[in-house]
């Protein structure tokens, strides 16, 4: 065997082999509708664009601190001590490139070889990855659609164990675009703290909810924050996927160890998106705002039009930009239907089983595109769907 354990069984994310076969289409001259990527169709809005000029031309494009520029760390924690509901330091933020690694460092930090890991199932590939790179052992819970996409608790119970070292949360979620109620996080934190483990609590969704929808957090939770690691991030609030910026808020301990795994591993985050960084939470938040309110409208279109194909039922998501249409009628399995989308279509989006065994029968759209490519998509797939038989 010429590689390590810790990365032969790692794959590909789902959303990267869709694109790079719809594009292999395009170049053939089909015309394809993305669907599948979830990254906002809007530019880096242009004040936080600016900013990250301004820098580099002022020479801001140099090394800098492991664990990210202190001035940015200062306004993360007073962002993050207005959402969560309790001071947060300096000290406990730790930026990194994308809030990948805020998931990705915390994990190697935390868990030994056999350690068990609980997670979402459907639920975001770079958490079953990251376990298995820690050596760890992956304990997919299986979510319920009729719980608006929470933990099935009694599988989640069942599943907790003297050896679970960490629980992974991701509200709202990729790719089902469910929202962890209030109750459920009291139940999981009344397990973390029964079997003494940790929680990665990923909430790079949490400034996209609806219908003025607050999202529930868990480290507000009393006994808490002390187990807690709070990912965000950049990429999808305010339209900054490419710039690599996200971070995370953990206790201080934990949080010198991570920086210690950035020195050695990415080195640091380039300047000058942090101090892009900066701007995007200290300026205005009225375009973040306006893009929310933008993202509902798109959200209620799509899942209109998917609810009035004939087969096909779909939940209302309450954030992030995923819609997770149940397709279990067309008795297919997902991965055939969704290529077959794609080939006979030109309408890429990903199947479920992307996010695991228990997205068999869904399918997820991304609904950050133009209104007019979600009806153009959704005119596709009901021609196409309409010659599948179901019951
Ligand atoms: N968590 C979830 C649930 C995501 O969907 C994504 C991006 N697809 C990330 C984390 C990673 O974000 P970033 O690009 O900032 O690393």
């Amino acid at each position: 065997m010429p590689f390590s354990n810790r990365v032969v069984n790692l794959k590909e994310e789902g959303a990267y082999t869709m694109l790079a076969r719809a594009q292999q289409l395009e170049a053939q001259g089909r015309h394809i509708l993305h669907l599948e990527v979830g990254q906002p169709d809007f530019d880096t809005f242009p004040h936080i664009r600016q900013a990250g000029i301004d820098a580099i031309e002022s020479g801001k494009t140099r090394y800098n601190p492991p664990a990210g520029l202190t001035a940015l760390r200062q306004v993360i924690a007073e962002d993050a001590s207005d959402r969560q509901g309790f001071a947060v330091s300096p000290a406990e933020v730790v930026i990194g490139p994308g809030a990948k690694p805020g998931l990705f460092f915390p994990t190697l930090a935390l868990v030994e070889p056999g350690d068990e890991v609980i997670y979402p199932d459907p639920g975001f590939p770079t958490y079953s990855a990251m376990v298995s790179v820690a050596g760890g052992v992956p304990v997919p819970v299986p979510l319920l659609e009729e719980k608006g996409f929470s933990f099935d608790l009694d599988a989640f119970d069942a599943c907790l164990s003297p050896r679970t070292r960490l629980i992974i949360l991701n509200t709202p979620a990729n790719p089902t675009g469910g929202v962890i109620p209030r109750g459920d996080l009291e139940h999981i934190a009344a397990a973390a703290q029964k079997v003494d483990a940790w929680v990665i609590a990923d909430e790079i969704y949490a400034r996209l909810a609806y219908d003025g929808l607050e999202v529930p957090r868990i480290a507000s939770l009393p006994g808490m924050r002390e187990r807690t690691v709070i990912v965000d991030g950049f990429s999808k609030t305010y339209a900054m996927t490419g710039w690599r910026l996200g971070y995370a808020v953990m206790p201080q301990p934990l949080a010198e160890r991570v920086g210690l795994l950035l020195n050695h591993s990415v080195g640091c985050t380039a300047m000058f998106t942090q101090y892009a960084g900066i701007e995007a939470l200290t300026a205005s938040q009225e375009m973040a705002e306006a893009v929310v309110e933008e993202y509902q409208r798109r959200r209620d279109r799509m899942i209109a039009g998917l609810n009035a194909i004939p087969g096909v039922h779909c939940l209302t998501p309450q954030g992030a930009f995923y819609a997770f249409p149940n397709v279990k009628s067309f008795g297919m399995p997902v991965r055939e239907l969704a290529m077959r989308i794609l080939e006979e279509a030109g309408v890429a989006l990903l199947p479920g089983v992307d996010f695991g065994p228990h997205g068999e029968g869904y399918l997820r759209l991304c609904y950050a595109v133009s209104p007019e490519q979600i009806d153009a998509a959704l005119e596709r797939v009901d021609a196409i769907l309409a010659t599948i038989p179901h019951n």
